[in-house]
């Protein structure tokens, strides 16, 4: 059995068969769709669903329940289930097409307990270009690719030819824990990018809440030297959340860049605070919905674990948050186990 699906902004039509997933017969059908990662991980190929249903074998981790039950599909895993009109209004341009390029190691830094900044240089020398929020895969050369978001503030001089990353520890994590501990100034590894829809939408002019834990900052951080630079956004809450001080790595540039900003307000949240700490207690979206019970006129931007982002957005849908202006940045994994090495 095959459905009909039609592509409304780009007035393109394809036959999908039912055992196969909706970005697969777009791509037999020679018609590019938006996606990156392919195991529903990003959340780059997110469609509203204007007519149709489609299936999946199970929910895909950057699909919220609450996105899926307000239309919104991701292609790289839903089949169709009759004939479909998809709708890509809300994904944003890519700056330039992604390609696989070396670079070398310039330095790596603890940024606090389990965070490293890893900073590669391009060894072409050309110029690069992504959006801010962006991210990227990283080859490891003996294992599959690992993605990172593009932390490079993009304001920044050396941008154009260095990529700044914040990478937290997992323990056992073959390339988090082991190979980047190993890593050494002048070693080269092979980057893709940029990768991935998420970034700032500002064509969107309400008010912004952006909520992240741990390194999800990394492509807000980006985002917001853009979006800052820019003088021309509407007001941004950013609430930072992590178990102990040491954990907000970024805790004195971002309260810098809102002293510097009137339109910028920094909440750091702590779950595990001691006695002494001064700030928001608890989880990230608790101290979200304790400043905006009402989150109806809001765009919010989430970054971080998948736990984070799936019951932060329950949470804010729950206040009034529109699924529409809801962006998330789902830090997923892989699936599958790293390669065996070569030999
Ligand atoms: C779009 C995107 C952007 C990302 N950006 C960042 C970023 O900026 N900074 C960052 O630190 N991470 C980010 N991540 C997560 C990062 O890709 C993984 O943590 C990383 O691939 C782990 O690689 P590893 O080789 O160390 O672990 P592996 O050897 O692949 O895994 C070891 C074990 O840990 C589990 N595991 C792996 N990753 C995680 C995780 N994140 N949380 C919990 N358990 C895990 C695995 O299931 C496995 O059991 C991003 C992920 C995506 C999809």
């Amino acid at each position: 059995m095959s459905y009909r699906i039609t592509w409304i902004e780009a007035q393109r039509s394809f036959e999908a068969a039912a055992h196969e997933t909706v970005l697969d017969a777009a791509r037999r059908a020679g018609v590019v769709l938006p996606s990156a990662c392919e195991f529903g991980g990003c959340g780059t190929c997110r469609v509203k669903v204007q007519h149709g249903r489609v299936q999946y074998d199970e929910l895909p981790p950057a699909l919220s329940q609450e996105a899926a039950d307000a239309g919104y599909a991701l292609l790289c895993q839903a089949r169709a289930a009759s004939d479909l009109a998809i709708s890509t209004e809300r994904v944003l341009a890519a700056p330039a097409p992604a390609r696989r390029r070396k670079t070398r190691v310039l330095s790596t830094a603890p940024l606090g307990p389990d965070v490293t900044r890893l900073v590669l240089g391009f060894a072409d020398e050309e110029p690069w270009a992504f959006r801010p929020g962006q991210y990227v895969d990283v080859f490891p050369g003996d294992a599959a690719p690992r993605s990172f978001s593009i932390a490079s503030r993009s304001g920044a001089m050396e941008a154009s030819r260095q990529l700044e990353l914040h990478i937290r520890r997992i323990e056992g994590g073959y390339f988090t824990q082991t190979r980047l501990s190993a890593l050494r100034a002048g070693d080269v590894l092979d980057v893709e990018g940029p990768l991935g829809g998420f970034g700032y939408h500002d064509d969107d002019y309400r008010p912004i809440v952006m909520a992240a834990t741990g390194t999800g900052v990394a492509p807000l951080r980006s985002m917001l030297a853009a979006m800052l630079a820019s003088g021309d956004t509407p007001p941004i809450d950013l609430y930072w959340g992590g178990r102990t001080p040491e954990a907000l790595y970024l805790h004195d540039e971002l309260t810098q860049l809102a002293a510097q900003h009137d339109d910028f307000r920094y909440v750091p949240v702590l779950s595990q605070p001691d006695a002494a700490w001064p700030g928001a207690r608890g989880y990230v979206q608790d101290a979200v919905l304790a400043d905006h019970p009402d989150l109806s006129e809001h765009a919010l931007y989430l970054c971080g674990s998948p736990i984070m982002i799936a019951d932060a957005s329950r949470a804010f849908v729950a206040s009034g948050a529109s699924i529409r202006y809801l962006y998330v940045d789902s830090f997923t994994f892989a699936h599958s186990p790293p390669v065996e090495a070569a030999a």
